[in-house]
């Protein structure tokens, strides 16, 4: 049945003007200084724009050196590189700095997190997430290490605005003299234990793509605490020309660095960042206002320990309220039943009144691509169990349950309340 004419959503008219998961918001500043990259010509990968946001970067985050990139995922393979090299050395022209070397990853992430590690030859080794911040669980992480204890580095993801357990996964990484990256490209401004994320890896990323904190239309930054590893950084990514009156290169190059006038575009929505926090905090929080006494609960966070930048607000459905469903490679089905719902359904009922949610980001784990990578549980081998409903806490395949169970809200911090009310709406009457 068509959703609209599903009785259960009797009364509800679509929105005018679709309701996006997260969108760009400009305030006017980013056009000044664009326009004065134009204006002085410095419109390539050197100018003013560039330097005073690698300030900007450090002194917020907390870090001794920024470098801005083209995209989150560039710097993610920098860190890579850094990271690698640092490890095992430099590799012949033509392999990677990580072949043959497995590398601990989160699981349930964007694939940008993971990837850069197969473009330097690694294997990635999946880590189970645990139920309190949605990330990397430091149980199974210090399962892999026992599996695997040669392993020398760790790739940890904030998901959705959310720290993770970093003193857990700091501490393993120490015990093991393991190198950790950290990816905060969703998490821009969350802080943990009152430190900036971005600020706990050996190397870290941001990302200004177009639908995170705030934005740059694309972009990214590399931190790194040494100068030396900072500037190695630079010059990979401006295709490591060497100081040579002609083109002289040493070492592989990469077309990396951020434009001038995207880094004026990020500039200007730094002084924003705050306000966008705050505004992303209030929709988490009329969401858990709203959807209070329905059987899910909000993304967690650990209170107390950890602030959000609450990028995007996500809910979990309780299990005894799923209604029967079955997901594939590409398509979802699912029974309806009274009282019960699951997250294909509210998702295909947000969209029939244009708005935008989204599924959980599905583990890696669970993507074909990676099908044949080791997958590290609080049990020990954490292949073959992908589809068992856990309790809160559990100890099996966290991340497949949140997938089954979870998905994002429309999060977009320029929706009003009114059309919050609407989204809360249609996820109460899919319950109905
Ligand atoms: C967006 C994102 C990236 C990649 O950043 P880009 O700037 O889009 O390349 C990496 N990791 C995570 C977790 C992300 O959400």
């Amino acid at each position: 049945m068509e959703i609209r004419n599903d009785p259960r959503f009797r009364g509800i008219e679509p929105l005018k003007r679709k309701l996006w998961l997260s969108s760009p918001t400009m305030h006017g500043e980013e056009l000044q200084y664009i326009t004065e990259a134009y204006r002085t010509n410095w419109m390539s990968t050197v100018g003013e724009n560039i330097n005073e946001l690698e300030r900007l970067a450090e002194n917020y985050i907390g870090v001794r050196h920024a470098v801005a990139l083209s995209s989150g995922t560039a710097a993610l393979h920098l860190a890579v590189k850094l990271a690698g090299e640092r490890l095992y050395g430099q590799p012949r022209v033509g392999h990677g700095t990580l072949e043959g070397r497995r590398v601990f990853c989160t699981d349930m992430t964007f694939d940008a997190t993971v990837n850069p590690v197969a473009y330097e030859g690694g294997e990635a080794v999946f880590i189970d997430t645990e139920g309190g911040t949605w990330n990397m669980d430091p149980e199974a992480l210090r399962i892999a290490f026992e599996r695997y204890p040669d392993v020398r580095l760790v790739v940890v993801a904030h998901l959705y605005g959310t720290p993770g357990k970093m003193e857990g996964i700091r501490s393993l990484c120490r015990q093991h003299q393991a190198l950790l990256i950290e990816d905060a490209a969703e998490s821009l401004g969350a802080t943990y234990q009152g430190k900036q994320t971005g600020a706990f890896g050996d190397y870290s990323i941001i990302s200004f793509n177009g639908n995170k904190i705030i934005t740059g239309s694309c972009g990214g930054m590399l931190l790194v605490e040494g100068e030396r590893e900072a500037n190695k950084a630079r010059k990979w990514s401006t295709q490591s020309r060497e100081d040579a009156p002609w083109y002289q290169h040493e070492e592989l190059g990469y077309n990396y660095r951020m434009s001038n006038v995207i880094a004026g575009v990020v500039r200007g929505q730094w002084g924003h960042l705050e306000e966008h926090i705050k505004a992303k905090k209030r929709v988490y929080e009329r969401y858990r206002e709203g959807l209070k006494g329905l059987p899910l609960r909000m993304n967690p966070y650990e209170e107390g320990i950890s602030r959000p930048n609450y990028w995007l607000s996500c809910i979990l459905i309780d299990p005894d309220a799923m209604c029967e469903t079955v997901r594939g490679e590409r398509q979802a089905l699912y029974v309806g039943e009274p009282g019960k719902s699951c997250p294909d359904e509210i998702l295909g009922a947000l969209a029939a009144f244009h708005m935008e949610g989204r599924p959980i980001w599905k583990p890696m784990h669970m993507q074909p691509i990676y099908r044949n990578h080791a997958f590290v549980t609080r049990e020990g081998n954490g292949r073959g169990r992908s589809n068992a409903y856990i309790e809160e806490g559990g100890a099996v395949d966290a991340g497949a349950d949140i997938f089954n169970r979870g998905l994002c809200l429309p999060s977009d911090n320029k929706m009003t309340e009114e059309e919050q009310g609407l989204v809360i709406e249609v996820v109460r009457r899919c319950f109905g």
